[in-house]
Protein backbone atom coordinates (compact mmCIF):
# COMPACT_ATOMS: atom_id res chain seq x y z
CA UNK A 1 0.00 0.00 0.00
CA UNK A 2 1.48 3.26 -1.46
CA UNK A 3 0.64 6.90 0.71
CA UNK A 4 -0.13 9.58 -1.84
CA UNK A 5 0.80 12.85 -0.11
CA UNK A 6 1.24 16.26 -0.95
CA UNK A 7 2.76 17.20 2.34
CA UNK A 8 6.58 16.33 3.03
CA UNK A 9 8.54 16.21 6.35
CA UNK A 10 7.02 14.11 8.97
CA UNK A 11 4.63 12.88 7.22
CA UNK A 12 6.03 9.72 5.24
CA UNK A 13 7.13 8.90 9.07
CA UNK A 14 3.19 8.67 9.91
CA UNK A 15 2.77 6.85 6.85
CA UNK A 16 4.96 4.08 7.28
CA UNK A 17 3.93 3.61 11.17
CA UNK A 18 0.35 3.43 10.20
CA UNK A 19 1.48 0.31 8.11
CA UNK A 20 2.05 1.64 4.55
CA UNK A 21 4.80 0.00 2.56
CA UNK A 22 5.85 3.03 0.41
CA UNK A 23 5.50 6.67 -0.05
CA UNK A 24 4.97 9.51 -2.35
CA UNK A 25 4.97 12.58 -2.69
CA UNK A 26 2.71 14.28 -5.22
CA UNK A 27 2.81 15.54 -7.51
CA UNK A 28 3.98 11.88 -8.29
CA UNK A 29 6.64 11.44 -11.25
CA UNK A 30 6.75 8.73 -13.51
CA UNK A 31 10.66 7.77 -11.96
CA UNK A 32 9.87 7.96 -8.54
CA UNK A 33 6.81 5.64 -9.06
CA UNK A 34 8.45 2.68 -11.15
CA UNK A 35 11.64 2.64 -8.78
CA UNK A 36 8.87 2.21 -5.88
CA UNK A 37 7.30 -0.15 -7.87
CA UNK A 38 10.50 -1.70 -8.59
CA UNK A 39 11.81 -2.08 -4.79
CA UNK A 40 8.68 -3.33 -3.43
CA UNK A 41 7.91 -5.95 -6.19
CA UNK A 42 11.99 -6.78 -5.88
CA UNK A 43 11.21 -7.35 -2.24
CA UNK A 44 8.97 -10.14 -2.54
CA UNK A 45 10.83 -11.57 -5.56
CA UNK A 46 14.16 -12.04 -3.48
CA UNK A 47 12.76 -12.94 -0.06
CA UNK A 48 11.37 -16.49 1.62
CA UNK A 49 10.15 -14.55 3.84
CA UNK A 50 6.75 -15.50 4.01
CA UNK A 51 4.92 -13.36 6.55
CA UNK A 52 6.68 -9.88 4.04
CA UNK A 53 5.16 -11.88 1.35
CA UNK A 54 1.86 -12.50 2.56
CA UNK A 55 1.41 -8.61 3.79
CA UNK A 56 2.60 -7.49 0.28
CA UNK A 57 0.37 -9.95 -1.28
CA UNK A 58 -1.63 -7.20 -3.27
CA UNK A 59 1.65 -5.50 -4.91
CA UNK A 60 3.05 -8.72 -5.74
CA UNK A 61 3.94 -9.97 -9.15
CA UNK A 62 1.95 -13.38 -8.48
CA UNK A 63 -1.30 -11.63 -7.55
CA UNK A 64 -1.22 -9.38 -10.56
CA UNK A 65 0.15 -12.24 -12.81
CA UNK A 66 -2.89 -13.99 -10.31
CA UNK A 67 -5.49 -11.60 -12.55
CA UNK A 68 -3.91 -12.30 -15.63
CA UNK A 69 -4.06 -15.88 -15.53
CA UNK A 70 -8.28 -15.30 -14.71
CA UNK A 71 -8.96 -15.26 -18.37
CA UNK A 72 -7.11 -18.08 -19.34
CA UNK A 73 -9.27 -21.58 -19.40
CA UNK A 74 -7.29 -25.03 -18.81
CA UNK A 75 -8.54 -28.23 -19.70
CA UNK A 76 -7.03 -30.71 -17.43
CA UNK A 77 -7.17 -34.44 -18.34
CA UNK A 78 -6.01 -36.94 -15.95
CA UNK A 79 -7.52 -40.06 -14.68
CA UNK A 80 -5.43 -40.35 -11.59
CA UNK A 81 -7.02 -38.20 -8.26
CA UNK A 82 -3.73 -38.02 -6.54
CA UNK A 83 -1.79 -36.15 -10.19
CA UNK A 84 -5.29 -34.45 -10.97
CA UNK A 85 -6.10 -32.73 -7.41
CA UNK A 86 -3.24 -31.28 -6.91
CA UNK A 87 -2.71 -30.57 -10.55
CA UNK A 88 -6.22 -28.66 -10.08
CA UNK A 89 -5.52 -27.11 -7.04
CA UNK A 90 -1.98 -25.70 -7.92
CA UNK A 91 -3.24 -24.19 -11.70
CA UNK A 92 -6.52 -22.72 -9.55
CA UNK A 93 -4.72 -21.56 -6.63
CA UNK A 94 -2.51 -19.19 -9.72
CA UNK A 95 -5.82 -17.73 -10.74
CA UNK A 96 -6.26 -19.74 -14.07
CA UNK A 97 -9.80 -21.66 -14.47
CA UNK A 98 -9.49 -25.23 -14.34
CA UNK A 99 -12.12 -28.09 -15.90
CA UNK A 100 -11.22 -32.03 -15.32
CA UNK A 101 -11.60 -34.70 -17.30
CA UNK A 102 -11.10 -38.07 -16.09
CA UNK A 103 -10.08 -39.70 -19.41
CA UNK A 104 -9.79 -39.43 -23.20
CA UNK A 105 -13.23 -39.58 -24.16
CA UNK A 106 -14.78 -37.12 -21.38
CA UNK A 107 -11.79 -34.44 -22.65
CA UNK A 108 -12.74 -35.36 -26.22
CA UNK A 109 -16.47 -34.67 -25.67
CA UNK A 110 -16.11 -31.35 -22.76
CA UNK A 111 -13.83 -30.07 -25.27
CA UNK A 112 -15.50 -30.52 -28.80
CA UNK A 113 -18.81 -29.43 -26.99
CA UNK A 114 -17.84 -25.74 -25.88
CA UNK A 115 -14.04 -25.33 -28.28
CA UNK A 116 -13.81 -22.00 -27.50
CA UNK A 117 -13.93 -22.22 -23.81
CA UNK A 118 -10.71 -23.59 -23.71
CA UNK A 119 -6.91 -22.41 -23.87
CA UNK A 120 -5.07 -24.94 -23.47
CA UNK A 121 -5.69 -28.21 -22.60
CA UNK A 122 -3.10 -30.91 -20.43
CA UNK A 123 -3.08 -34.35 -21.59
CA UNK A 124 -2.42 -37.16 -19.32
CA UNK A 125 -1.26 -40.20 -21.35
CA UNK A 126 -2.16 -42.97 -19.65
CA UNK A 127 -5.82 -43.53 -19.17
CA UNK A 128 -8.45 -45.80 -19.42
CA UNK A 129 -11.24 -46.10 -21.94
CA UNK A 130 -9.35 -43.45 -24.13
CA UNK A 131 -5.69 -42.82 -23.83
CA UNK A 132 -4.09 -39.25 -24.36
CA UNK A 133 -2.56 -40.37 -27.64
CA UNK A 134 -6.20 -41.13 -29.28
CA UNK A 135 -8.05 -38.35 -27.24
CA UNK A 136 -5.58 -35.78 -29.16
CA UNK A 137 -5.70 -37.47 -32.26
CA UNK A 138 -9.58 -37.08 -32.11
CA UNK A 139 -9.29 -33.59 -31.58
CA UNK A 140 -7.33 -32.62 -34.25
CA UNK A 141 -9.14 -35.00 -36.41
CA UNK A 142 -12.14 -32.97 -35.86
CA UNK A 143 -10.19 -30.04 -37.11
CA UNK A 144 -9.05 -28.20 -33.87
CA UNK A 145 -5.76 -27.27 -34.60
CA UNK A 146 -5.30 -24.12 -32.92
CA UNK A 147 -5.59 -25.60 -29.38
CA UNK A 148 -2.57 -26.49 -27.57
CA UNK A 149 -2.23 -29.72 -26.20
CA UNK A 150 0.20 -30.23 -24.17
CA UNK A 151 1.11 -34.30 -22.68
CA UNK A 152 2.40 -34.80 -18.94
CA UNK A 153 3.94 -38.27 -18.93
CA UNK A 154 5.60 -40.25 -16.15
CA UNK A 155 8.52 -41.55 -17.99
CA UNK A 156 9.31 -40.47 -21.21
CA UNK A 157 11.32 -42.86 -23.18
CA UNK A 158 13.49 -41.85 -26.19
CA UNK A 159 11.37 -41.51 -29.01
CA UNK A 160 8.15 -40.17 -27.04
CA UNK A 161 8.71 -36.87 -28.02
CA UNK A 162 7.95 -37.69 -31.33
CA UNK A 163 5.29 -39.85 -31.31
CA UNK A 164 3.47 -37.21 -29.43
CA UNK A 165 4.27 -34.65 -31.56
CA UNK A 166 3.03 -37.00 -34.28
CA UNK A 167 -0.24 -37.87 -32.58
CA UNK A 168 -0.54 -33.55 -33.11
CA UNK A 169 0.17 -32.55 -29.38
CA UNK A 170 1.79 -29.23 -29.04
CA UNK A 171 4.65 -29.73 -26.08
CA UNK A 172 4.87 -32.35 -22.97
CA UNK A 173 5.34 -32.41 -19.43
CA UNK A 174 7.63 -35.29 -17.72
CA UNK A 175 5.48 -36.19 -14.31
CA UNK A 176 5.73 -35.55 -11.26
CA UNK A 177 4.66 -32.04 -12.93
CA UNK A 178 6.53 -28.96 -10.99
CA UNK A 179 4.82 -25.63 -10.47
CA UNK A 180 7.31 -23.71 -12.45
CA UNK A 181 6.93 -26.44 -15.80
CA UNK A 182 3.11 -26.09 -15.71
CA UNK A 183 3.18 -22.51 -15.55
CA UNK A 184 6.11 -21.53 -17.74
CA UNK A 185 4.49 -24.04 -20.49
CA UNK A 186 0.88 -21.97 -20.24
CA UNK A 187 2.52 -19.11 -20.87
CA UNK A 188 4.95 -20.06 -23.44
CA UNK A 189 1.42 -21.70 -25.23
CA UNK A 190 -1.29 -19.05 -24.53
CA UNK A 191 -0.63 -15.44 -25.76
MN1 LIG B 1 -2.91 -41.84 -16.18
Amino acid sequence: MIALSSQMGQEEKKCREAGFDGFLSKPVRRKKLYQLLDRMLGKRRDGDKKDEAEAHKIMSPDSIREKINHAVRVLLVEDNPVNRKPAGLMLTKAGYQVEMAHNGLEAVRKFTEAPKKYDLIFMDIQMPQMDGTEATKAIREKGFDAIPIVAMTAHAMKGDREKFLKAGMTDYLTKPIRREEIFSTIRKWVS
